[in-house]
């Protein structure tokens, strides 16, 4: 598909970032091609047009900026998911297992209503730990989480299986 290689093309990857051995991929160089920013945006948000999706809710820190333009694109709200302790208001957080140690994001507590249709919004998921955590983050709010979409898919990872056996449906552009 053409599209898909273009926005392929459009990342690019760095070796042994953050470590030996690992190949980063860095989308700093999609979000600055307008054409193709605006087209995985527009990509993104093409099965949910008409879903009623109420919040996108964005993981710190890429997710922010694709769900920004997702929110917008759809009209729907937008909910930070952030690391711990950059709150204001009162949260619930979630612990998530690393490769390495441990993680903890957290929401406020009323960034979400009960019975609310939410959309997660990634750059990436690689083996799923993060997404899976904001899923249960929000659930546990009482939000249904309609899908999950990131730019990037590392499938070796089985990051997009682990979320689909959450039940909720993953959508990628680019493996
Ligand atoms: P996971 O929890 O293992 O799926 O890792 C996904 C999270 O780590 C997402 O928030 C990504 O932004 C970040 N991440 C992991 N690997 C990469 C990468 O190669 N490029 C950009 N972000 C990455």
């Amino acid at each position: 598909h053409r599209h898909s290689l273009d926005l392929k093309n459009a990342i690019r990857a760095i070796p042994d970032y953050p470590k030996p051995g690992i190949i980063f991929r860095d989308i700093t160089t999609l979000l600055g091609d307008a054409r193709a920013f605006r087209r995985a945006v527009d990509e993104l948000v093409q099965p949910f047009a008409g879903l009623k999706i109420a919040k996108i809710a964005g993981i710190e820190a890429r997710g922010f900026i694709l769900g920004g333009a997702v929110a917008h694109q759809l009209s729907a709200g937008f909910v930070p998911v952030r690391k711990k302790g950059k709150l204001p208001h009162e949260t619930v957080s979630v612990t998530y297992q690393l490769e390495y140690g441990t993680d903890e994001i957290e929401v406020h507590k009323d960034a979400v209503k009960r019975g609310e249709r939410v959309l997660l919004v990634d750059d990436l998921v690689a083996t799923g730990g993060t997404a899976e955590a904001a899923v249960n983050l929000l659930s546990s709010l009482g939000a249904e989480v309609v899908a999950a979409c990131f730019i990037v898919d590392l499938p070796d990872l089985g990051g997009a299986d682990k979320v689909r056996r959450l039940g909720v449906p993953v959508r990628t552009l680019v493996a």
